[in-house]
């Protein structure tokens, strides 16, 4: 299980970072992006392939409309992580990981098979009784707070990552 502090070491390594990058740059180099280097959203990533985009962004709309988790409705995190900052605050700074957690997702689905099936494992989303293939199943999965051991899916995809690639500073 989690704890907020372990997380807590963990987050400002992904902080206004593209997930999709990150898990990109940790497949490709075994190491994080260079700080700073990823700040970008979905539409302006260059790394995800532009067919992907629309579907992507079909991600985003649907973990909108089928949030049920008690975690942040921006970036998905458990409350613990926002420390005294209000939750549900509208500045983008108070929400550094905006866009880590879905464009994560996505690249650990097609990036790269061994990835997919060992974090589909190491997570036990099958015997949980979900999936990735479509973005609304996706959707599903993150906005479950009973979808992962940890109690909060984008949680678990954070240390899923640190597990499998080791990273650090
Ligand atoms: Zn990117
Ligand atoms: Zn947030």
């Amino acid at each position: 299980m989690a704890t907020p502090d372990s997380l807590a070491a963990l987050l400002p390594l992904l902080s206004f970072s593209c997930g999709y990058c990150v898990v990109d740059s940790l497949f490709a180099n075994g190491t994080l992006p260079v700080a700073g280097s990823v700040d970008h959203d979905i539409s302006h990533c260059p790394s995800i392939p532009l067919s992907e985009r629309p579907v992507l962004q079909q991600l985003g709309r649907g973990i909108r409309h089928r949030w049920r988790s008690g975690a942040c409705y921006i970036c998905h995190l458990p409350r613990a992580t926002h420390g005294p900052r209000p939750m549900h605050c509208q500045f983008r700074s108070d929400h550094p990981h905006t866009n880590l957690i879905p464009p994560a997702l996505w690249a650990i689905r097609f990036i790269n098979g061994h990835i997919y099936r060992s974090a589909m494992h190491a997570m036990s989303v099958a015997v949980r009784g979900h999936s990735w293939d479509t973005p609304d199943a996706m959707a599903d999965w993150i906005g479950d707070d009973c979808a992962t051991e940890e109690g909060n899916s984008a949680a678990a995809l954070v240390r899923f990552l640190q597990t499998k690639f080791h990273f650090m500073h």
